[in-house]
């Protein structure tokens, strides 16, 4: 089992503890200067965390989430100001009179600010993404300085009296420089950036700008400059690395989490009102409201307790989330996959380096999930069919060299450069037309070694070196492609040997008539398996890394890989057929006795072949072989489950991966439909969960 540790959404509840304790100021009876430092320096992570949470998700999804949450923004801050309606008349306060600063940057209540600034920081944020996060960093962190100049350095300014003018403006419009334009956009970007160190680096450059921001705090606020105290230099950093941390530690998720912190942070200062009625009728005032931490607790106690019967009554009331595994979906065990990464580095020896193949979604793994899996195991080069699957990549955070095999029409140059994505040269004319887009274009050059699919023939030494003479052409690596590596028999062996020679005489030539060829690589996963180790600076390796071979043949040296996925399926009912009796179409399932069908939810539209029934293929139903009969259908397929005692629907069959003791593997169902495992993972429908 994967260890689950939902750190992120935890942190959620924590963070929401925390911005409570803003609002009650638990430690005042005891300590001023404690209170101080609880609420106005610790607490003051917390609204930065949920920033980033939600930069780091939207990045993760290509921003294409913006429209969604900006709408769950509106709707919530809208809910919210009919919620606190009441309190505000109570306090006297009349916000028609200036509802644009109110509504647009301060909130209509105290702690509502942070939605007005989420659904500006957002569209900032998004805005300056598409420039790419170099661009889009410098230019947050730029606003935030003028953010910390109206905050807690505002006394340092505001005797320069243009500064001071500036900012008098400033509030006008906003009471607060903490806001959705110089506070939101840079927490939202260093979300996005989702950086990740190794944990103990997080944990000690956590733990020490910490203690530099806690110096900066306290320094402040001996000097007392501070307007308000929500900004610190060393705020942004010690995010960068506590989230960091919170990466590294993260496994899975905590979907309750996430609501209930969301309506404590809403809740609370309802709660705050509520607390003080209640201690005023039953006469606790000492305890629950003289008494700050008392005041504390019984508020977060009240917020926490508000909100959890209110999740549980939306769940009664509304829709649970629908499940992933409703009906016919993947597992990915990330551990086995890191685990590979792991035996294939070790087998490449300490001069080569690992590129995961991570084309047509990492062989229907999951591209996203998995290049970031594989960068936590240190793999930093990653390799696409495509300039869109580079891009998606790109834009979920992943970093180091990203290789695009594939043909890219020379139009697309601009992009290559925009996403640093570095592109294969297929033959010498597509490296010119990159060339002559204007744009400095990374290449790796493939050679034509014997395959005779892309490439420069290997031995047109003449149109290499014409390659290396345009200046827009950055040749970052040279690779070839063996097409006979996974056989083993003399004529094959033969073969790949012609390839590697010709490969390696290649670029002897280069570096001799000076044409470096900078990174080189020629292995995929079965040259990986059947030759000796190679001079080279990589290997691609994409099938090997999911744990399976292509087929059953033998490798000469075998690895000790597990398999990646498994792929299961719902029973959605059991009939029972008389002898005689057909089924499916063509009825070309018929009864030669009493037989008992399940139909199983998964089919060809999900990526299983049609013929696999015909073929003699088999799933596993309550760790026993059942065989699937008949013709797959779109969607169904039906299994033969006499021999299975007490299949009900709802039960999960397994087409690959383990049921107790029994296994199907990849390479076993490949070879029963008559191909080979790259294909029919590649394959597996997007309608899968
Ligand atoms: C797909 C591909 C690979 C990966 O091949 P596997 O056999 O899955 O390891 C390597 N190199 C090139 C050029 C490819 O197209």
């Amino acid at each position: 089992m994967r260890r689950s540790l939902p750190a992120l959404d935890g942190a959620r509840l924590a963070a929401a503890a925390l911005v409570v304790a803003i609002h009650t100021s638990p430690l005042t009876t005891y300590s001023a200067l404690g209170d101080f430092y609880l609420t106005r320096v610790l607490a003051r992570l917390a609204v930065p965390f949920f920033l980033m949470v939600s930069g780091y998700f939207l990045a993760r999804g290509g921003w294409k989430g913006v429209g969604r949450l900006e709408r769950k923004m509106a709707l919530l801050y809208g809910a919210a100001i009919l919620l606190y309606l009441p309190l505000n008349f109570y306090r006297g306060l009349d916000p028609v009179s200036d509802w644009p600063r109110l509504l647009l940057f301060d909130g209509t209540f105290y702690h509502l600010w942070y939605f007005p600034a989420v659904m500006l920081g957002v569209l900032i944020a998004w805005q300056l993404a598409r420039l790419g996060l170099r661009v889009a960093l410098p230019v947050a962190g730029l606003l935030y300085l003028v953010g910390l100049g109206g905050d807690s350095y505002y006394g340092f300014l505001s005797g320069v009296p243009a500064l001071e003018s500036f900012y008098q403006a400033l509030f006008q419009l906003s009471s607060y420089t903490r806001n959705g334009l110089f506070f939101a956009p840079l927490f939202l970007l260093l979300g996005a950036a989702g950086v990740r160190f190794g944990p103990r680096l997080s944990a000690l450059g956590a733990a020490l700008s910490f203690a530099a921001m806690s110096a900066e705090g306290l320094w402040l606020h001996s000097l007392d400059v501070q307007r308000h105290d929500s900004m610190y230099v060393f705020l942004p950093v010690c995010m960068v690395f506590l989230f960091s941390l919170l990466l590294h530690w993260n496994r899975g998720e905590c979907r309750p989490a996430r609501e209930v912190s969301a309506l404590v942070y809403l809740l609370h200062p309802w709660c705050i009102v509520l607390v003080r009625g209640a201690a005023e009728v039953l006469g606790w005032e000492g305890a629950l409201v003289t008494n700050s931490l008392g005041h504390y607790l019984a508020v977060l106690a009240s917020s926490a307790g508000l909100s959890v019967g209110f999740c549980l009554l939306r769940h009664r009331l509304l829709l649970p989330p629908l499940s992933r595994r409703a009906r016919a979906w993947r597992e990915v065990d990330e551990n086995a996959l890191r685990h590979n990464a792991r035996v294939l580095q070790r087998a490449l020896g300490p001069r080569c380096r690992l590129m995961a193949v991570v084309k047509a979604d990492a062989y229907g793994h999951g591209a996203v999930r998995v290049a970031r899996s594989l960068e936590r195991e240190g793999v930093h080069t990653f390799a696409v069919a495509t300039l869109a699957e580079g891009i998606a990549l790109r834009r979920a955070g992943i970093r180091g060299v990203i290789l695009i095999l594939g043909w890219t029409p020379p139009e697309e140059a601009a992009r290559l450069a925009r996403w640093h994505l570095t592109q294969a040269v297929a033959d010498e004319a597509h490296g010119k037309a990159l060339a002559a887009q204007g744009r400095t274009v990374h290449v790796h050059l493939a050679l034509d070694t014997g395959m005779h699919r892309l490439g420069i023939p290997a031995d047109d030494h003449e149109a290499i070196a014409r390659l290396y003479r345009l200046p827009r052409l950055k040749i970052d690596g040279v690779f070839s492609h063996l097409c006979l590596s996974d056989r083993t028999d003399d004529a094959a062996q033969a073969f790949t040997q012609s390839q590697l020679e010709r490969f390696y005489r290649t670029l002897d030539w280069m570096r001799a008539a000076g044409c470096r060829p900078g990174r080189v690589h020629i292995q995929a996963s079965y040259g990986v398996w059947n030759l000796p180790e190679q001079p080279c600076h990589y290997a691609r390796v994409g099938i090997a890394l999911y744990g399976v071979g292509s087929d059953r043949s033998p490798v000469r040296q075998p690895l000790d890989l597990r398999p990646v996925l498994s792929l299961r399926a719902r029973v959605a009912t059991v009939r029972t057929l008389a002898e005689g009796e057909g089924a499916g179409y063509g009825l070309a399932f018929r009864a030669e006795r009493e037989t008992r069908l399940a139909v199983v939810s998964i089919g060809y539209a999900d990526g299983i072949p049609r013929d696999l029934g015909a073929r003699g293929g088999g799933l596993l139903l309550h760790g026993q072989r059942c065989p699937i009969v008949g013709r797959v259908c779109m969607d169904q397929l039906l299994a033969d489950v006499t021999e299975v005692e007490g299949v009900r629907p709802g039960d999960t069959a397994t087409l690959i991966g383990r049921d107790g003791g029994a296994e199907i593997r990849a390479e076993e169902l490949a070879e029963t439909c008559g191909t080979i495992t790259n294909e029919l993972l590649s394959r597996l429908g997007a309608r899968l969960g």
